[in-house]
């Protein structure tokens, strides 16, 4: 069974082997601070009304505000928002950003509904959640189906709650609403520059790897586009219908148009369709799954024959697969280092809304950049020198630093 809060405790338990911690700080770490339940009504179109639920995980806030995205999905439940929840602590705490670990969802398919009820749906999910988040309590941002269009109405939604607007209470608004520059390639861009930094480690050249990504909504579009531009060979993309290829490389923001103009992958000149099974186990360089969790699992790891997986989605690999991909010598980066930028630039807008600032799109760049580039040397270096994998790596930088301010 697929448990990821488990999964989530029991890789604690393993980086907490490493690091020696005493058992008290494990047992504290693995539970949550806050777990939120709430049900809450919406008017449909048709004048009915639904009873929604939905959920914030609050992990941890030793190291600052719980900082965590908001995913509207059908398959949204407890055990799935207390481990993201969880990896938003290290997460942070990797990106050496002054926030801890939260998450929430809700259980809806977003496709099934309206614009405007969607709108009616995030600004009642705010007023439910309203009391035990803030601009220096607990600040949601998007994940899975979520919008930076939403997160406008749900920053307006709790300034009318809070008598007077807020937008530091949540982060990649819209750009008018007091969003950030670059945050919508944030993410993408970030996995870029660590797929740099793993290059100039392992002596890849650009031109001369190719790559596979899973998944072209917001995170993979971004991460294969920015490859592309470096001169990587995508060779093969997939959405969660239709995978393509040509091993000659695919022109990312051609097959997205032609994906705008035909309403498919499917048939775009100059490529052939592939299952996306067969996407999943393509002798490439590296494969980037970049759509949702669990892809990799103990039933197709075996079949892996990219040379890296770097997870831009969260947790795309089980932990069974991990072993299995370890012992085949597929190095995986992690999802908390290889999808850090997302939360790094929210941390730039929380700041920029904090202090009343607009920084231009270079400054946002250019910082982003420092800080991909810091915590990738820093992971690869910790890998180096204690021969662990790089997931290990990355948890037991930032674990470390987790219970380094729990002692303050
Ligand atoms: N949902 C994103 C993540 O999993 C972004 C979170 C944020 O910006 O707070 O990292």
């Amino acid at each position: 069974m697929n448990d990821p809060y488990a999964t989530s405790v029991a890789q604690l338990k393993k980086i907490a082997e490493i690091l020696k911690l005493p058992s008290d700080i494990v047992t504290r770490l693995s539970v949550h601070d806050k777990f939120l339940e709430v049900h809450f009504p919406v008017t449909m179109d048709d004048g009915s009304v639904k009873l929604f639920t939905g959920y914030r995980a609050q992990h941890s806030n030793v190291r600052g505000p719980y900082k965590g995205g908001i995913r509207f999905s059908p398959f949204v439940n407890p055990s799935e928002i207390r481990a993201l929840s969880m990896w938003m602590t290290w997460k942070c705490a990797i990106a050496d950003i002054p926030f801890g670990g939260g998450k929430g969802g809700v259980i809806v398919d977003t496709k099934t509904l309206s614009e405007s009820e969607l709108e009616r749906l995030s600004r009642a999910y705010l007023r439910a959640i309203y009391e035990i988040i803030g601009p220096t309590k607990d600040i949601p941002a998007p994940d899975m189906y979520t919008t930076s269009e939403m997160m406008g109405w749900m920053a307006d939604e709790y300034g009318k709650l809070a008598h007077g607007y807020a937008p530091a209470v949540i982060t990649a608004k819209p750009l008018e609403k007091d969003g950030s520059e670059g945050r919508t390639e944030a993410t993408g861009l970030g996995g870029f520059y660590v797929l740099q930094n793993l290059a100039e480690r392992e002596h890849l050249d650009p031109k001369q790897t190719t790559v596979a990504v899973q998944g072209i909504g917001n995170v993979g579009y971004y991460t294969a586009r920015y490859a592309h531009d470096a001169g990587y060979r995508v060779i093969a993309i997939a959405d969660s219908k239709h995978a393509i290829k040509n091993d000659q490389g695919i022109d990312v923001d051609a097959a997205i148009e032609f994906k705008k103009t035909h309403g498919s992958l499917e048939g775009m000149p100059g490529t052939t369709a592939i299952s996306n099974d067969n996407l999943l186990t393509l002798p490439v360089d590296v494969f980037i799954p970049a759509a949702t969790e669990n892809v990799i699992t103990s039933e197709n790891a075996e079949a892996i024959k990219a040379k890296y997986v770097l997870e831009m989605a969260n947790g795309p690999v089980t932990s069974d697969a991990d072993m299995i991909l370890e012992k085949k010598g597929i190095p995986v980066i992690p999802d908390v280092l290889a999808n850090s930028g997302g939360v790094s630039v929210s941390y730039f807008e929380w700041y920029q809304n904090m202090h009343h600032e607009h920084w231009s799109k270079e400054k946002v760049f250019e910082e982003l950049k420092k800080k991909m580039n810091s915590a990738s040397e820093e992971i690869f270096a910790y890998k180096e020198s204690h021969t662990i994998s790089f997931r290990m790596a990355a948890y037991a930088v930032g674990v470390s630093r987790v219970v380094e301010a729990m002692k303050n």
